[in-house]
């Protein structure tokens, strides 16, 4: 390819809407070019970018045994009715964009496809012979994201490699996913990327295992907690730790005192003497199911720890399961409550807040469902609001309440906490930018749209699935995130729109044309993927572009032309090799071959 054929156009600034890096230079550079929020036209050298990351996917996918195939976009509400999430992935903060057709028939476009594989496996699976299978596509995506961002970061429409395997029984799904798990490893390593593969929250999709793959960057929407030996990683959203102790208190007598103004935990501390780990401290939410009028919850947690909304989604989803699927959960705004008598006393709220306060509450259904966390739970006495203003009390116990509470872990785990693995660790945070996600889903689809087979022992039974993503586009994106300077980006050869660029440095004289163009002719017979910059543009504004470009291998043919004198150079490393021509090929493919099958980029020369 030529450089002046390449439509390249580039900007001198970033866009003003592009807040990371990899957005900034994927859109100066002319890789991508937005069309509406999250929607974005991939340009003829991104489009190269991502056939690579398409390539190396599909390779990896087929080496385990996996089939690719392509499903429709476009799928009938009647499925994901009966999957029953047509209402979670279209009302309230549902992410599906739906439609009507001329004969009335609702339909979605795909954010995913489990309903869609589940219906066709049930269709054609029918015997334990024919398990198990594997079954990808690489195909665009549709999601109407609350928040678009940060470019093809969080698009609404993307591309993803979505897999799905079915088996006859746990243990080979367990066994299928291991093998995913090394393909992902494989993929991210021949990408170039450098990914941490952590214990992840199953969100939406459900089912049981699942880990996320995630690009470390500080620019990463995702917040990973590790230990330095390398033995638990998870995303925030789900992990776990041991919380630090508590402070002793005795409590002697259950008793009132005044707390004028008061109506934080560290106001409270402060004034009383007390260590917020002595204190607990209660929130009000709201639970919108899919059947039947909101749920109030009322949830405890000790003054010093910070309730994990994805825990208590996941909680109340299983505690309250008949209730259909949760649709959203909310902050309940204390605005609404009807006022008793007195305000509800925010600040001063305790556990046994009674039901009364929400009573008449449109929308709401029957009395509190009390949870409390075990860091509260663990406590014999504690500080906590009287549920009168300006006033909080002293508890003896858990018991004196005489209410029923479920005990749970809905605490989000924070950097700096000891590990439940070894208390001697600690979490440390690292940011991530999910590229990939690995469930085992187990038979929660199959049930739901009858996938089911013939076992061995003559049985029917549902099948056990897994499902297995990728975000192409982001991966892409993610890349330019971990690889850039201030010149702009930085591609690992694996992936990169071209691996060599051939710059002629002064494109008026014949000499340095001539010797460019039969090194173009060499590297493009040594099936090279080579761009020639050729353009009569100053040496400057080519060596400018090559950098923000981020080609990964650079052949300049300047001064020394004349003589067969070239340099080659990586794309940021200072060092130049000075070569002559007849010693381009030899120097450059074996680098080229090793760097082909992944490695960071810009090793040097
Ligand atoms: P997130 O938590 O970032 O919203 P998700 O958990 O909803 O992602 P999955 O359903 O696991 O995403 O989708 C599989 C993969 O698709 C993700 O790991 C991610 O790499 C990619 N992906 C998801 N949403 C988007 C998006 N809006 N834009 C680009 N890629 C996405
Ligand atoms: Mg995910």
């Amino acid at each position: 390819m030529r450089a002046q054929d390449l439509l390249l156009v580039t900007l001198r600034q970033p866009p003003a809407e592009a807040e990371i890096p990899s957005h900034q230079w994927l859109v100066r550079g002319g890789f991508i070019r937005r069309v509406a929020s999250g929607v974005y036209a991939y340009m003829p050298l991104m489009w190269r970018v991502l056939r690579k990351v398409e390539a190396i996917v599909r390779e990896e996918m087929d080496a385990i045994g996996a089939l690719e195939l392509r499903l429709p976009a476009l799928q009938p509400a009647e499925l994901w009715r009966r999957s029953g999430r047509w209402d979670t992935y279209t009302a309230g903060e549902g992410i599906m964009f739906s439609l009507t057709d001329r004969q009335g028939r609702e339909l979605g476009l795909g954010p995913t496809h489990e309903e869609v594989i589940t219906s066709l496996a049930a269709d054609l699976i029918r015997s334990y012979r024919q398990l198990p299978v594997s079954l990808y596509q690489l195909q665009t995506k549709f999601r109407d994201e609350i928040r678009p961002r940060f470019g093809l970061m969080r698009g609404r429409e993307f591309i993803m490699k979505d897999a799905y395997s079915f088996h006859a029984d746990e243990e080979d799904l367990r066994r299928y996913y291991g093998c995913m798990d090394q393909a992902y490893r494989r993929i991210f390593a021949r990408c170039g990327l450098e990914v941490l593969a952590v214990q992840a929250d199953s969100g939406a999709i459900g089912g049981g295992t699942s880990q996320e793959f995630m690009a470390v960057a500080d620019a990463g929407e995702d917040l990973v907690l590790s230990s330095a030996d390398g033995r638990y990683a998870a995303n925030q959203e789900r992990a776990q730790s041991l919380p630090p102790p508590a402070a002793p208190l005795r409590v002697t007598a259950d008793a009132c005192f005044a707390t004028p103004g008061q109506a934080s935990i560290e106001a409270v501390c402060a004034a009383h003497n007390l260590d917020p780990t002595q204190t607990v401290k209660v929130l009000l939410h709201r639970a919108c199911f899919a059947d039947g009028p909101d749920q109030p919850v009322l949830t405890v947690i000790r003054g010093d720890q910070e309730v994990n909304t994805v825990k208590l989604a996941n909680l109340l989803g299983r505690l309250l399961a008949e209730r259909g699927n949760l649709l959203a959960l909310e902050r309940l705004d204390v605005d609404t409550l009807p006022a008793h008598g007195t305000q509800l006393p925010v600040g001063f709220l305790g556990p046994d807040l009674p039901d009364d306060v929400i009573q008449g509450v449109p929308g709401l259904g029957g009395g509190f469902l009390r949870i409390v966390d075990a860091t509260a739970a663990d406590l014999t006495g504690f500080v906590c609001g009287a549920n009168v203003p300006d006033h909080h009390r002293r508890v003896p116990g858990w018991s004196l309440l005489g209410l029923s509470f479920t005990r749970a872990d809905v605490r989000s785990a924070q950097p700096g906490d000891r590990c439940c693995h070894d208390p001697k660790a600690v979490l440390t945070a690292t940011r991530g930018i999910e590229v990939g996600h690995i469930f085992q889903l187990g038979r929660k689809y199959s049930s739901a749209l009858g996938a089911c087979f013939n076992t061995e022992g003559g049985g029917t039974e549902p099948m056990w699935m897994g499902c297995y993503g990728i975000g192409v586009s982001r991966l892409a994106q993610a890349s330019v995130e971990q690889n850039h300077d201030d010149n702009g980006m930085i591609w690992p050869v694996s992936i990169a729109p071209f691996e060599v660029v051939v710059t002629v440095a002064n494109g008026e004289e014949q000499e340095q044309r001539q010797l460019a163009e039969r090194l173009y002719g060499e590297l493009r017979a040594a099936e090279v993927d080579v761009l020639l910059d050729d353009r009569l543009e100053r040496a400057g504004v080519k060596f400018k572009d090559a950098d923000l470009l981020g080609i990964p291998w650079r052949v300049v043919v300047g001064r020394n032309a004349a003589r067969g004198g070239i340099e080659l150079k990586t794309r940021s490393a200072r060092d130049v090799l000075e070569l002559d021509a007849s010693q381009l090929l030899p120097q450059l493919l074996p680098r080229l071959q090793r760097q082909r099958r992944g490695s960071p980029p810009d090793a040097g020369v």
